[in-house]
């Protein structure tokens, strides 16, 4: 089969490999639409394996099954199905305290080969936990794969409980700042603010209903957002990129009570210099948010397939699998918002 496999870090190659075989209690998809994620180009870019080559990444998958163990009941072959990438136990202290995100039992998925290929497997622990979910009919299997990143911002918002009449400082122009944004005007907010380094990425959210974009290479953001709110500093700010620096401009442009998530990881090891006085004296929230748990992950695909989600404008490419390094460049330079690969394009 074709799959776009890792070498080394920027060594991404469209070759030819084994099609998997099926796990015994388990199932193999042929993967119709996935997504290129941010961090797939984090990983696919640096020794994300520690030289443990070669490896196929990919993780936001929807794809039709090909090929079910004996014994499996669950799916049929011809069934469509989104796979959400963890599948949580829903059995240990964290899956039924309502955070199965930091479920401790998950099946690492980035260890297993992934999506960039024409078929995936999944073993009988997925058959087993679930977190597949059937695509209806007449849904483009495109679509569907943004219920993968979706689902982390959905959980976000949820979570910090945006609401109507907040005012909103989003920082990070990428697919994610742009669900943030998307999903905090759906629950009410008045306000949105949208902050990049990259004038670029901030072009390419105009078609989405932000009250105010900043360029932050070009203006202080910090000044920006307290000019645009009267002074006060916006009730949530949600710093969705990878930079430390954000994370102390986010602090700087909160409200007195407000909330600031730190949503993007940074890079490993990096640390935040912050005014401890500034979060104790305006009695700011800091919430660090990762991932979806069970529930939301459902309720994120639902909203991903519904008619009413701009999912046609969110993503601007949508290639054959065989272009994915030019679907990480556009990505990486800002010229696309979201790359949606299809690796089964080029037989139909
Ligand atoms: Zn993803
Ligand atoms: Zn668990």
């Amino acid at each position: 089969m074709d799959a776009a496999v890792m070498h080394g870090p920027g060594d991404v190659r469209f070759e030819k490999v084994p099609r998997p075989t099926c796990p015994e209690g388990g199932f193999v998809v042929k993967v119709e639409a996935i997504g290129l994620c941010g961090s797939d180009i984090r990983n696919l870019t640096t020794d994300s394996r520690k030289g443990a080559y070669p490896h196929i990444y990919g993780h936001e998958v929807v794809g039709i099954v090909d090929e079910v163990a004996p014994g499996v009941t669950q799916y049929s072959v011809g069934d469509r199905i989104y796979v959400y990438p963890v599948a949580h136990c829903l059995r240990c202290e964290f899956c039924r305290g309502g955070h199965s995100e930091q479920c401790p039992n998950v099946e690492n998925y980035a260890d297993r080969p992934g999506g960039f290929a024409q078929y995936i497997a999944y073993t009988d622990k997925r058959v087993e936990r679930g977190a597949t979910f059937p695509v209806p009919k007449g849904v483009d299997p495109v679509a569907a794969s943004l219920a993968e990143p979706l689902s982390s911002t959905y959980a976000c918002v949820d979570n910090i409980d945006v609401r109507l009449g907040d005012t909103v400082a989003v920082l990070g122009a990428g697919p994610i700042g742009v669900f943030l944004s998307i999903l905090c005007r759906m629950r009410g907010a008045k306000t949105i603010i949208l902050v990049d380094v990259n004038a670029d990425r901030l072009a390419k959210s105009s078609g989405f209903a932000i009250d105010h974009r900043v360029d932050s290479s070009a203006v202080d953001a910090v000044e920006e957002v307290r000019r645009l709110t009267d002074g006060l500093g916006v009730d949530k700010v949600i710093s969705a990129n990878p930079s430390t620096v954000a994370q102390q401009q986010g602090l700087a442009m909160a409200k007195k009570t407000g909330t600031v998530v730190f949503f993007g990881g940074v890079p490993k090891g990096a640390l935040t210099e912050i005014d401890s006085n500034l979060v104790h004296y305006s009695g700011l929230w800091i919430y660090g948010h990762y991932g979806a748990n069970s529930m939301q992950v459902q309720r994120a695909f639902e909203l991903a397939i519904d008619p009413s989600f701009p999912a046609s404008r969110i993503v601007t490419h949508v290639l054959p699998l065989r272009e994915i390094n030019r679907a990480i460049e556009l990505t990486r330079t800002g010229e696309a918002l979201k790359v949606v690969l299809l690796p089964n394009s080029e037989e139909e």
